[in-house]
């Protein structure tokens, strides 16, 4: 392009919608954040907000954490990336820490979510057509889930407003109501290679399965050859209390995914399996550039680590507690507020109607948090959040529930 188009191009008026060079496919908020630290986030005006959505589930150790910083850093001044045609040490690390606070023997590393759910369902595949030789491909999924937004997982996802638009959708995916058993057998036949599934649907609404369920779920699994896949990118990490919310369940399942909190915010996913699905993914059978790459790794070592040392998904467990029993508190007499559920640091507030504007209020009183669905707030602090900070999150969100329902006459 000659240098006097770009000069045109430039000109035009910015700030605009329609000028953005940007496809359109977010809605964003009117925020810019520039800076962040622990639970707070400072805004291009020099506002600070009490950050408590976590850039999704994502900052799990709060922004910017020492020691992750630190090794990330150090990291960069060695080798920022190198093919997977070599051994990658830092991956061999990262595999390891993860086989050991999991039922997991073998770890596939990939850059997110949505990677590492496609991983799983190849995985799947392969396992049920090259080692046990049968041609299963049938993937069984749950209304009101989400697994992602490739073609594969967007089909996987039990919920239609993702799916507009992008026909036609990949065969072999089915999904069926959660919580019911004899729509689950009914859906099994000679082609299911696996049932997926969250512990705590989050995107849909923030729903933990029913442990019974679970229970009768896995036990089916086994006895049809199922493979078991728990989609635990928002889950994981020390999010609902444990490593894994499977771990709550009592189920190993033979296939689990992360993402979202993996790497304190570099881009990361893994699928993590049992042993004994090792040699499906031979040599050549799956791949990634960037997957395990060395930053990348680096930061899911320095995360885990420091998972390991604080205690992190305790702390989760013990804050969730309180932060349940605060919001409890505060809106015993709010009949706005309809239920408040969730494990962990991954919470729910269901409302009586939409909280678009409680998210857009909350953010006005430096409060930043997220809706699940149309009717429900979702919490997401940090794992290293405090009780003080708690209590202001609570504080501000009480007035601007009180604030939006005295002004809307609900
Ligand atoms: C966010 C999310 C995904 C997709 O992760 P990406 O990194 O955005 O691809 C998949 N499953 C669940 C449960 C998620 O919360």
């Amino acid at each position: 392009m000659a240098q006097s188009d770009l000069q045109e191009k430039k000109a035009s008026p910015s700030g605009q919608e329609s000028s953005s060079a940007l496809f359109p496919s977010y809605s964003r908020y009117p925020i810019s954040l520039v800076k962040g630290q622990g639970s707070w986030v400072w805004d291009d005006q020099g506002n600070r907000y009490l950050d408590f959505m976590s850039g999704l589930a994502v900052v799990n150790l709060g922004h910017a954490p020492e020691k992750v910083k630190a090794k990330v850093k150090a990291q960069l001044d060695e080798l920022w990336h190198v093919s997977n045609l070599f051994h990658i040490p830092q991956q061999e690390t990262a595999a390891r820490l993860l086989t050991q606070v999991s039922c997991a023997d073998v770890v596939f590393f990939c850059n997110s979510g949505a990677e590492a759910n496609e991983a799983a369902i190849k995985l799947a595949r392969r396992y049920h057509q090259k080692v046990k030789g049968e041609q299963r491909y049938e993937i069984i999924t749950f209304a009101q889930s989400f697994h992602g937004r490739t073609l594969a997982t967007l089909t996987a996802t039990g919920q239609q407003k993702v799916k507009e638009g992008f026909l036609p959708l990949p065969e072999g995916f089915v999904t069926v109501p959660l919580h019911d058993i004899p729509a689950l057998k009914a859906a099994i036949g000679p082609n299911t290679a696996a049932v997926m599934l969250e512990m705590v649907q989050a995107e849909g609404g923030v729903h933990p399965v029913d442990p019974g369920f679970v229970q009768e779920l896995a036990a089916l699994c086994k006895e049809q050859g199922l493979l078991l896949i728990i989609d635990e990118v928002q889950t994981g990490m020390g999010r609902t209390g444990k490593w894994f919310a499977h771990q709550h369940y009592g189920i190993e399942p033979d296939i689990f995914t992360a993402a979202k909190g993996i790497a304190s915010g570099i881009a990361a996913g893994a699928m993590l399996a049992k042993e004994y699905l090792r040699e499906a993914f031979s040599p050549g059978s799956h791949a990634s550039t960037f997957g395990g790459n060395p930053i990348a790794a680096t930061a899911i070592i320095a995360t885990v680590e420091t998972m390991i040392e604080e205690q992190i998904p305790e702390h989760a467990e013990e804050m969730g507690r309180y932060l349940i029993s605060r919001l409890q508190a505060a809106f015993k007499d709010e009949p706005f507020v309809k239920d408040i559920r969730g494990k962990g640091l991954l919470i729910g507030i269901e409302c009586a109607g939409p909280v678009s504007d409680v998210v857009a209020e909350g953010q006005k009183q430096r409060l930043l948090f997220v809706n699940a669905g149309p009717n429900v707030v979702r919490l997401l602090p940090n794992l290293k959040v405090t009780r003080d900070e708690i209590d202001q999150a609570v504080n501000i969100l009480a007035k601007v529930i009180a604030a939006y329902t005295a002004k809307e006459g609900k």
